[in-house]
């Protein structure tokens, strides 16, 4: 009601008005609960996906509690599509304050039951779409002089060795390295760079992440199995929105989010042959 979208104007929590947040895969899962938190925190938001109705379905619940919110499509794996994204913003919005790089796919199978185009995907999205989106916007934040901060969604995955997520977990891991290397290279001009570790999440990637290597019937026992998995255990990913705000907040270099990210990040740094 009209009543309450001046309330929630008004209110308090307004910590992020006047600046402008870009998120990719903002259409589910983290991506989409991050834009409705800014939203309420009265960030201008730009939701973008390579489903540009999932994109406009978050933006206009932010618009409907009275958030200011616009919804773009964008493959974050094809550097044309986010180069078309980048000049957009940069003509229409101006640089970003905040670009959280969120999209991700999920896919679990052994190096040998896995395709070079199943790799493809998984560094496509997951890797190259942060690379993409962090050389483009990086770019426009140090033209405008006035900071900002990127954000990672790497995973507890980057430092958990397994021998069913070879693809997943490389990407996510690679995706850490590159931002300790950005965020040494980015400093000097006043932008942070953040990398957040989920743990068992409770998003619709579960549902999503392909099993390769498996007959159908095994592919549903794993999926049901991942899932019943993450419902007893899960952290919701309004959690992960929440760190993904403190990171920017307090310019974390790495925000482990769920106890299992804590125990595996502790695993991978000073204990990695642990790490099983
Ligand atoms: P999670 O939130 O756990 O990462 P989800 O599967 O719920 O997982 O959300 C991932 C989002 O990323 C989805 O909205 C999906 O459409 C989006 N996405 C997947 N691939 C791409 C891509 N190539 N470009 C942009 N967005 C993508």
């Amino acid at each position: 009601s009209g009543a309450l979208q001046r309330a929630r104007l008004n209110g308090p929590r307004r910590q992020d008005s006047g600046r402008l947040v870009v998120i990719t895969g903002a259409g589910s899962g983290i991506g989409r609960e991050t834009a409705l938190a800014y939203g309420r925190r009265g960030a201008q938001v730009l939701c973008t996906d390579i489903s540009a109705e999932a994109a406009e379905a978050t933006a206009e619940v932010i618009r409907r509690e009275g958030g200011l919110a616009l919804s773009r499509k964008a493959d974050v794996s094809s550097s044309r599509s986010m180069e078309a994204l980048a000049r957009y913003v940069d003509k229409e919005l101006g640089a970003p304050d905040v670009l959280v790089n969120n999209a991700g796919v999920g896919l679990s199978g052994s190096l040998l039951d896995t395709s070079v185009k199943d790799w493809q995907q998984v560094l496509g999205v997951n890797l190259w779409g942060v690379i993409h989106g962090s050389r483009l916007f990086s770019r426009q934040m140090i033209d405008q002089g006035k900071g900002g901060h990127i954000v990672n969604l790497a995973s507890a995955a980057a430092f958990m060795p397994s021998r069913m997520l070879p693809a997943y977990a490389t990407s996510k891991s690679a995706v850490l390295m590159f931002t300790e290397c950005l965020r040494a290279e980015l400093a000097e001009h006043g932008i942070g760079v953040s990398a957040i570790c989920p743990g068992v999440i409770d998003t619709p990637i579960t549902r999503r992440t392909r099993f390769v290597g498996v007959d159908d019937d095994e592919q549903e026992r794993l999926r049901d199995n991942a899932q019943r998995l993450y419902h007893r255990r899960a952290y919701t990913p309004d959690r992960v929105a929440a760190a993904i705000i403190e990171a920017v907040e307090d310019n974390r270099a790495v925000a482990p989010v769920s106890p299992e990210a804590v125990g595996m990040q502790w695993l991978g740094r000073f204990a990695p042959g642990l790490a099983r």
